[in-house]
């Protein structure tokens, strides 16, 4: 199709075409309107106009009436259905083996269940509907409440000639089509995560391209990826959308307290930890997911490298964060602070001491035994000192004051009894301590490599 200047599809050169196929397409630029033409364009693309006899005018206004019954929630909007749509659309390009295991009427039926799955979603989950005895909960006897009425009104919209792009599909195509994209939408439901996770390693562990069963649990696991996917795109594009989805729950639980019903703790503004609740979601529930479909599209693999990412930049702020807590429980202990000038040692590497430090102002460098290289750089609101204070090791690094710094000195039984009652801070200190620990027990062994390989170089 030509494109003219007041083509609403003009906006979708061969750069956008080749950006849609990778996870680093930044939805962000588009509005909801051009994302249903670039819905459309992957139709197309993917050759299922000619294929099933779809009219181009019946796709354009199924696809505008879909993006009409999603609503203007903070994260369950119509950018999400694009997003899940588009990972799906990358996964099948990613992945060879996707085209060689599933037919061209379940790629459809994967691609219409990820634009109908959270159709009409109003903000508020299915224990919400459920708590609050809501009609949806009432017409689907509390199974899956959300998703069977996604299905549902992706289905009546289907119904409307206007919109019926499987019009021309045989009956018993069409009842494919519906059981297929039904079994992936209602697959979305959180709740069955980890018994569909169970369900899915086996059939991976034996999986048959000629056992149609076998096809639908690939066609199920390529939309539940599809789903949580945010963590796939780069940082700047998934940072936003995990605030989205607090302001959501937020939304929900200040309701439910005005109602009188039950919240959960990661939806409470009072209780949720962004950055906690991201790292748990990520190494719980996102990467093994991904993790388990990779082991039968290995073309994932890249995917799951992004999702280390950005696991890495939730777990240095959500470290950040605790430590400017831990820091100002610390402070309120109102022990005074010492000043340290730039190159002044504050901390010499194989000392014995149970002291620890905290960072109130200043920048520190990290320094090998020769103190000329620099391991790391650490910022206001970071502690040092907790592997000589809580395992008694000698220091194992030399700490210098990169700028002018304040840093408060706390014994070891000060910092136990200032943390007393604070069970997650001791937690927290302790997991650092590890964490540095084996660092330290890396450099080591590189060092120790590093002095025989020239041992045997020389010799
Ligand atoms: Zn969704």
């Amino acid at each position: 199709m030509a494109a003219t200047s007041d083509d609403p599809r003009a906006f979708i050169t061969d750069e956008v075409k080749e950006s849609l196929t990778t996870p680093d397409f930044d939805m962000w630029h588009y509005s909801r309107e051009q994302c249903v033409y670039l819905i459309e364009y992957m139709f197309r693309e993917q050759g299922f106009v000619e294929a099933f006899q779809i009219e181009e005018e019946i796709l354009e206004t199924f696809l505008h009436t879909v993006r009409h019954n999603y609503h203007e929630t903070p994260f369950h909007n119509f950018h999400h259905c694009f997003c899940v749509t588009q990972m799906l659309y990358c996964i099948i390009h990613a992945c060879d083996e996707v085209e060689f295991f599933l037919t061209p009427l379940e790629r459809l039926s994967v691609m219409v269940a990820t634009i109908i799955h959270d159709l009409d979603h109003r903000g508020l989950n299915n224990n919400y509907h459920i708590n609050s005895r809501s009609d949806l909960a009432i017409n689907y006897n509390d199974q899956s409440v959300l998703e069977n009425h996604h299905c549902a009104t992706g289905f009546r919209i289907l119904q409307r000639p206007r919109c019926n792009i499987l019009q021309h599909l045989s009956l018993e195509d069409y009842k494919f089509v519906r059981k297929t994209v039904i079994a992936c939408v209602l697959s979305t439901d959180m709740g069955k995560h980890f018994s569909q996770r169970s369900q899915w390693r086996a059939v991976v562990a034996e999986f048959n391209p000629e056992d149609a069963t076998h096809r639908e649990w690939l066609c199920r696991m390529m939309v539940c990826c599809s789903d949580i996917s945010n963590e796939v795109r780069p940082w700047w594009v998934s940072r936003p959308w995990a605030t989205n989805l607090m302001e959501e729950f937020f939304a929900q639980s200040d309701r439910e307290k005005i109602e009188g019903l039950p919240v959960m703790s990661f939806m409470d503004r009072d209780q949720a930890q962004l950055e906690a609740g991201q790292v748990g979601f990520i190494e719980n529930i996102l990467r093994p997911l991904w993790q388990e479909a990779a082991e039968l599209l290995p073309e994932l693999q890249p995917f799951i490298e992004r999702i280390n990412e950005n696991l890495a930049h939730w777990v240095m702020f959500m470290q950040h964060k605790r430590s400017q807590i831990l820091l100002h429980v610390v402070e309120e202990s109102h022990k005074p602070g010492i000043s340290f000038n730039a190159g002044d040692v504050i901390v010499r590497m194989g000392e014995i001491s149970s002291k620890m430090y905290f960072l109130r102002a200043g920048t520190v460098e990290v320094r090998a035994e020769d103190m000329t290289t620099v391991w790391d750089t650490m910022g206001q609101g970071a502690f040092f000192g907790e592997v000589g204070a809580f395992k008694g090791i000698p220091r194992t690094a030399n700490i210098v004051a990169k700028t002018q710094c304040e840093i408060l000195v706390v014994g070891r039984d000060d910092v136990l009894e200032l943390l007393d009652g604070y069970p997650n801070h001791v937690r927290f200190i302790e997991d650092i301590c590890t964490e540095r620990l084996e660092k330290h027990a890396k450099r080591q062994e590189a060092a120790e490599l590093a002095e025989h390989d020239l041992i045997e170089f020389a010799g």
